[in-house]
């Protein structure tokens, strides 16, 4: 699918508040077809894995504790650039600068719990999905 497709978690904090179901709405409605969904807890292992890259961070630590800290909601989404219309439908990292009616802005509670990944390239989205789906999970309709 190439740059059709985006990797996407709902993180612990809006999974916790119950806003689950709205964001669900939301990215369906914004024209992502959902290919595949799990709701799933990272281990402290799996989460040092996938943010890795931040591992020298000042905010890693916390970042890994909260990731860990309650399920997530996992999925696959394709749309045509699917990765550069997910990550402006979710808003900046830090909600105080997410524009209005994005994702952070409605639903994240600071710049650490932020509610929701989104990949920020094709290349990261195809790990982040081989990461977290089989092939097989991943459903063609
Ligand atoms: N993060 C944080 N403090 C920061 C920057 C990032 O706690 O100053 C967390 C936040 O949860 C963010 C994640 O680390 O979503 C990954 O950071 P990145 O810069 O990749 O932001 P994203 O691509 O998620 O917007």
């Amino acid at each position: 699918m190439g740059n059709n497709r985006t990797f996407t978690m709902i993180k612990p904090d809006a999974f916790a508040k119950g806003n689950t179901g709205a964001i669900i709405q939301k990215i369906t409605n914004s024209g992502f077809k959902i290919v595949a969904l799990k709701l799933t807890k990272l281990s402290p292992e799996r989460a040092a894995e996938f943010y890795a890259i931040h591992k020298d961070k000042s905010f890693y630590n916390n970042l890994i504790e909260f990731m860990i800290s309650g399920p997530i909601i996992a999925a696959v989404l394709e749309k045509k650039n699917a990765v550069d219309d997910f990550r402006a439908l979710i808003g900046a990292t830090n909600p105080e600068d997410a524009a209005e009616g994005t994702i952070r802005n409605l639903y994240a509670t600071n710049v650490t719990n932020n509610a929701i990944h989104g990949s920020d390239s094709d290349e990261n989205a195809a790990i982040e999905i081989a990461f977290h789906f089989k092939e097989e999970e991943i459903v063609t309709y």
